[in-house]
């Protein structure tokens, strides 16, 4: 059944602000007249959280997180931006399968699973997942999802 987009992802957002590093803001905008999609909730709301917190993690303190939805006549888009670490252009291609961490990581903790349940969650919506990443410069994940 349809649920408000706008009112999950503002509630995560104010979930995950709390988790966030110092002076790390997580900003959050939708665009469009419509806040109500037919989508899985729960997955849905695990997908936002795990690129949330890959977001806070592979991020530094005093930067912005930018959190997006958006639902035009087509489609539903989830998109979050970070100014953090960036994924090194070699490791993109595996960067969905299980345990896969990607070389500059260093000491940051993760097991390598999260993306690959965001695929398999995206997949069973119907959805794609699509990123941008450059090293040291930051890092881009959109969902999409056609009406
Ligand atoms: P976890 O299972 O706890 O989520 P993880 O964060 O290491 O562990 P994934 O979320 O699947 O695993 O991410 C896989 C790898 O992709 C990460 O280890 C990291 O190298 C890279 N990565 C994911 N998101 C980002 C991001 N926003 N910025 C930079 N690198 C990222
Ligand atoms: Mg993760």
């Amino acid at each position: 059944q349809p649920f408000d987009l706008v009112k999950l992802a503002e509630e995560i957002t104010e979930e995950m602000q709390m988790i966030a590093k110092q002076d790390q803001n997580i900003i959050y905008q939708h665009t469009g007249l419509e806040s109500m999609v037919l989508l899985d909730q729960n997955l849905l709301k695990n997908c936002m959280i795990n690129l949330i917190n890959n977001a806070i993690k592979y991020s530094g303190e005093n930067t912005f997180i930018e959190f997006n939805t958006e639902i035009n006549e087509h489609q539903c888009l989830v998109t979050l931006k970070d100014n953090g670490i960036g994924i090194p252009d070699t490791d993109q291609r595996h960067l969905f399968q299980p345990f896969f961490r990607a070389h500059n990581t260093g000491n940051i903790p993760g097991t390598g699973l999260g993306l690959n349940i965001v695929l398999r969650y995206v997949g069973l919506m119907n959805g794609e997942v699509q990123f941008e990443s450059k090293i040291n410069e930051g890092t881009k994940f959109t969902l999409s999802f056609n009406k």
